[in-house]
């Protein structure tokens, strides 16, 4: 579904990505872990294209996207992305957050919309706010309308860029259990967090990366075990 070969990319004389060589299979969930700074927001933006790589090849779903014929309003379409801020619309509702880029982009007549993300709301646990404007909702809950809008596209791949982060200790359970109940539907998910409890039930593999580069590449329970580099060992004594 995912592939880098060879991706470099460089912000003026950073060298931000070297040399990134990865494989995310279909309904595979890979955890991106490693220091602040270390590129994994860069890393996960080019999967969509809010990064261009300099060099190298990367294939989603069967688009190059080297390529410059490669139509990104498609990759894109396919691409559900979930950030650490919630970036929901305040003017609108949580079920008019959800409905707008359907109706807009997909071209779903209002009803079939309307309808929809209802059945989201319902599945993360937020049916009975749908009224509710983003400020009247808890971050936690945000986050969890912010999943649902990105669902409403029917995606083939979710990205999450520390969706965790911005969020008060309490509230980071139920944004999990959401995004783990996704797993579960064999939904391809690239997720870069420090919750290590997350990673170690619910990923197939944890990617560590260290200025830019990949040092390790494991399932959870060898990284956990037996982390093979000595930054991946400093890392993991500090966020577990
Ligand atoms: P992480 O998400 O792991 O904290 P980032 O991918 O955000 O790391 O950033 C990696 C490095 O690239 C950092 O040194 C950061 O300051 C730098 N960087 C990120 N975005 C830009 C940009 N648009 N222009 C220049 N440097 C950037
Ligand atoms: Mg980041």
């Amino acid at each position: 579904m995912i592939r880098f070969l060879g991706v470099h990319k460089w912000f003026g004389r950073l060298h931000v990505l070297n040399d990134v060589n990865l494989h995310i299979a279909q309904g595979k969930v890979v955890v991106v872990c490693g220091p602040s700074g270390s590129g994994k927001s860069t890393l996960i933006r080019t999967i969509n294209r809010l990064e261009p790589i300099d060099r190298g090849r990367l294939i989603v779903d069967g688009m190059d996207l080297s390529d410059s014929k490669t139509d990104i309003h498609r990759l894109r379409a396919e691409i559900g992305f979930v950030f650490q801020q919630f970036n929901l619309y305040p003017h609108l509702t949580a079920l008019r957050n959800i409905t707008l880029a359907p109706i807009k982009i997909r071209g779903l007549d209002k009803k079939e919309a309307h309808n929809q993300a209802m059945a989201l709301l319902e599945r993360v646990g937020l049916a009975e706010k749908h009224n509710s404007y983003p400020s009247q909702l808890s971050g936690g809950q945000q986050q969890r309308v912010a999943i649902a809008r990105a669902l409403a596209m029917k995606p083939r791949i979710m990205l999450f860029d520390e969706p965790t982060s911005a969020l008060d200790p309490e509230m980071i359970g139920e944004v999990l259990t959401v995004m783990r109940d996704l797993a579960q539907t064999g939904m391809t998910m690239v997720v870069v967090t420090h919750e290590m409890g997350f990673a170690g039930e619910v990923s197939d593999r944890i990617v560590f990366i260290d200025n830019g580069a990949v040092l390790e590449e494991a399932e959870p329970s060898e990284f956990f075990r037996a982390p093979k580099h000595e930054r991946s060992r400093q890392f993991l004594k500090q966020v577990l």
